[in-house]
């Protein structure tokens, strides 16, 4: 199955959400650090905190677009690293992070 040509929906609402658990609940699983900066993650913290996990795309959303829902394109990362990695892409991610709270 392709999403080519498809539209494919824009990171964020309940997916992202839900996008952002998987990656979390891996994340501890694995005790996985931070897929931009290397550290450790305290997966306890909520997403709102700078050093909270949020979702990284490993390749970029604007780049490759088919690849914003696929979840082994997910990575576990920062918030303050996310947001100053993806240049361009970050103000979506970081709206995404306090949905979980709403
Ligand atoms: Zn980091």
């Amino acid at each position: 199955m392709t999403t080519e040509g498809m539209s494919i929906p824009k990171w964020g609402g309940r997916r992202a959400v839900e996008a952002l658990n998987r990656v979390k609940a891996e994340g501890r699983r694995h005790r996985s650090p931070c897929c931009i900066c290397g550290q450790r993650i305290n997966y306890d913290l909520p997403s709102t905190d700078a050093n909270g996990c949020t979702v990284q795309h490993k390749k970029s959303r604007k780049l490759f677009p088919a690849l914003t829902w696929d979840p082994s394109n997910w990575a576990p990362a920062h918030k303050s690293c996310n947001e100053s990695e993806g240049s361009g892409e970050s103000g979506e991610d970081a709206g995404v992070s306090s949905f979980g709270l709403s």
